[in-house]
């Protein structure tokens, strides 16, 4: 790893250089520093988009083949080293460790899908005589990379994230600078090292750390910036979208994710599906189950068994291998989820298990009673707390489900197919997964929110597009 005595660089031009100011990166369990990485100044900022822009015209026309090789020995690096990135992931989120063990296979398989789209961009011919003034042309467009990508991290998934932007800009021929949160900034820089060793040419890929306030706000502003492609919370989403120009802008934002448990619901299944989907990272995952809307003939035994599941969740040392709930990203954050639980509890809901806060750590939360003006319910809870609306009426449920700022993903629990039908139809989301919670994703599917949740889509091939421009050819002939 690229530091001395946990003194880390920043990535720029195919080196690796220091700046006047450095920042610590602590392991959110213990408080220990893990290290201290520079803070990038405006100057290595212009340096790093510099060697982006003069790396482009030859890493862009490097063929299709030589792009995925590198991507499929950065694949092969990252596996060889995947328990100690794991171990940097546990320790830098404070995620438990049998999450960062698949969020670095996830990025590994995200990776390898890089490496294959790499060879299958293509354009399309276009039937040009359907139109009189087109006759007598061929016409077809190809696909071509947009240039210098500003790619923007956030720190709950600080290895996969970061490759559903580095794998497919890569793929597509473009350079990029990266800037990951400043709360996990070591993974991304250790990925950094990895594309070296894989070949990747020096320039191509350059990491930059700092606050998203003068760092991010730079390369977003920045006018050689071709395309942002960020992933965070919506109000940061929308201030960039405000300020990017004229230039692509993908936004990645936050849920308040809903699923809805039918009567005829396998019990068996959604239970400990749910307990993972509210729980996992802390419930700091975009698509954390946070909103369950459970009919209520079942009310009673789901929340029940709901409730014993969760009382078995062991909270505390995210490396011991049997946690399952480790601290929040920091003690600002907890706070907020307390007193979001207690503001729930004076508005009358009820608190089933949990809201229990010790330093870094909420304990996870079931609430019942509530309604769909508390915080819990309509904003982003983004912490360990889920809540429990019993319904009625299953149109009732889809509606409420559906009446949300966000548009992420939902979830819908019935083996009746109409119902399922119904929900895929009602529920303005990115994605509806249907007998499973918001949570479900897998790497390759297009993967992104309407409404408050985000623009555009990822999932290797749809960021591909959202990263290529098309260039249309007309022949006459
Ligand atoms: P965040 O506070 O919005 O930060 C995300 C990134 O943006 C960080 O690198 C941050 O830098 C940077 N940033 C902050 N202010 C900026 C500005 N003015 N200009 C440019 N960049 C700026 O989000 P977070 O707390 O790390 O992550 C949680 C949020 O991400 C949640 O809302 C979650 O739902 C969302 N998320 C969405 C997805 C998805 O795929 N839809 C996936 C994961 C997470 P600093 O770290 O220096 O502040």
């Amino acid at each position: 790893m690229d530091h001395v005595n946990g003194a880390y660089r920043l990535l720029v031009g195919g080196e690796w250089i220091t700046d006047d100011q450095t920042m610590p990166v602590m392991d959110k369990y213990s408080g220990e520093v893990m290290g201290t990485v520079p803070v990038a100044s405006r100057e290595t900022v212009d340096k790093a988009m510099d060697a982006a822009c003069a790396a482009f015209p030859g890493y862009s026309a490097l063929p299709a083949h030589a792009r995925s090789r590198i991507l499929e020995k950065a694949a092969r690096l990252m596996e060889r080293h995947a328990e100690e990135i794991a171990t940097l992931i546990c320790r830098e989120v404070g995620k438990p460790w049998k999450y960062p063990m698949g969020e670095v296979s996830r990025g590994i398989e995200t990776m390898r899908f890089a490496a294959e789209e790499a060879k299958r961009i293509h354009g399309e011919t276009i039937p040009l005589d359907a139109s009189p003034t087109g006759e007598g042309r061929i016409g077809f467009y190809l696909r071509k990379p947009v240039g210098v990508v500003a790619a923007i991290t956030p720190f709950n998934f600080p290895l996969n994230l970061v490759v559903h932007k580095v794998g497919p800009a890569l793929a597509a021929g473009n350079t990029l600078v990266l800037k990951p949160a400043s709360m996990t900034p070591l993974t991304a820089l250790r990925l950094g090292e990895i594309l070296q060793e894989a070949e990747l040419p020096p320039g191509v890929f350059n990491v930059v750390a700092g606050s998203g306030g003068t760092v991010g706000d730079w390369l977003v502003t920045h006018p050689r910036t071709a395309k942002v492609s960020f992933t965070g919370s919506p109000p940061v989403g929308e201030a960039i979208l405000r300020k990017a120009g004229l230039k692509k802008v993908t936004l990645e934002l936050g849920n308040n994710s809903g699923t809805i448990i039918e009567p005829d619901a396998n019990l068996d299944d959604a239970i400990p599906r749910c307990v993972v989907s509210a729980f996992a990272n802390s419930g700091q995952v975009c698509i954390s189950l946070q909103r369950l809307y459970v009919h209520k003939d079942i009310a009673a035994e789901f929340s029940r068994r709901l409730v014993e599941a969760t009382e078995w969740l062991k909270v505390g040392n995210p490396l011991e291998k049997d946690c399952d709930v480790g601290p929040m990203i920091d003690e600002g954050e907890a706070v907020r989820a307390e007193s979001w639980v207690q503001e729930a509890v004076a508005q009358g809901a009820k608190v089933l298990v949990g809201n229990r806060r010790e330093g870094r750590i909420f304990y996870p939360t079931v609430l019942t009673h509530v309604n769909p003006s508390m915080k819990v319910m309509c904003n982003e809870a983004f912490a360990p707390v889920v809540s429990i609306y019993e319904y009625d009426s299953f149109e009732d449920a889809v509606r409420m489900v559906d009446e949300s700022l966000y548009g992420l993903q939902a979830g819908i629990y019935t083996r009746d197919i109409a119902k399922a039908f119904y929900a895929a139809e009602h529920i303005d989301a990115g994605g509806i997964m249907i007998n499973d919670t918001s949570l479900f994703r897998v790497d390759h599917m297009p993967y992104g929110g309407n409404k408050m949740s985000g623009l555009g889509r990822e999932g290797v091939r749809f960021a591909i597009e959202e990263m290529t421009n098309i260039r249309m050819v007309v022949i006459k002939p």
